[in-house]
């Protein structure tokens, strides 16, 4: 689940129109100097070029494996009978949404079918077809928790009626043995996603768990506290607040 790149750019695209169309009387107003701001069309060229050049990958994976090496060193300190947990993000973090992303040329389309030859692909259609695949470093991270004895969750902006849509996905792409899926259940909706998760993190711990380590795409993923350490992968394709 996403939001578009160019939602800010339109924002101050609008804003800028705004500028123009303004009476000035005395003095104009500093326009929204529309020349620094970059070119759209552009930017989608060079995420492009940024996923296919192997580049990202190497991105996720040189996190992924910082938060690995961690997550083994951290549990093995831990005392017996302590409850270690990991906190995963789904999208683009444990799972990859490319093709939906691709197909609808890094448009957020939220609503109807998914066509992923031509296009467009909507978002709520593309997640209930449970084809994301494996993000692999991720992938490897989420079984070293499990041989360090780390019980893992995921926490997904994804809504309560994906669940079983989602528990598929992601044993398709192999992971197996997690402790507990979290999605957005109707009590958080309007909530934003850091307020959200940090919520329920605070709900693992007082579980019993100590979070050693929560992992995602976006910052609001991570915000907000309640664990030892965050792990930021790489997305430049969306913003999520
Ligand atoms: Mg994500």
């Amino acid at each position: 689940m996403f939001r578009p790149l160019s939602a800010a750019l339109l924002s101050l695209l609008l804003l800028s129109g705004c500028a123009h169309q303004a009476v000035a009387p005395v003095a104009a107003p500093a326009p929204v100097a529309v020349m620094d701001l970059p070119n759209l069309g552009v930017v989608k060229t060079q995420l492009l070029a940024y996923h296919d050049s192997g580049a990202y990958d190497r991105d996720l994976a040189r996190v992924a494996a910082e938060a690995g090496a961690w997550v083994t060193a951290r549990a093995a300190t831990l005392p017996a009978g302590s409850r270690p947990a990991l906190v995963l993000d789904i999208d683009e973090t444990s799972l990859s949404n490319w093709p939906q992303m691709k197909v609808n040329d890094f448009g957020y389309i939220k609503a109807g079918g998914c066509d992923l030859e031509r296009g467009p692909c909507g978002a709520p259609a593309w997640e209930m077809m449970g084809q994301a695949a494996v993000i692999a470093p991720t992938l490897a991270v989420f079984r070293q928790a499990r041989a360090a004895g780390v019980a893992v969750f995921f926490v997904t902006g994804r809504p309560e009626g994906e669940r079983d849509a989602t528990a598929r996905n992601l044993a398709a792409a192999g992971y197996e043995g997690w402790a507990g899926l979290v999605l957005k259940g109707a009590g958080a909706h309007g909530q934003s996603a850091a307020t959200y998760k940090a919520a329920e993190r605070a709900k693992i711990e007082a579980q019993g768990y100590i979070i050693i380590a929560n992992m995602g795409d976006q910052d609001s993923d991570l915000a907000g506290g309640h664990a030892e350490r965050t792990f930021k992968l790489a997305n430049p394709f969306y913003f999520i607040p």
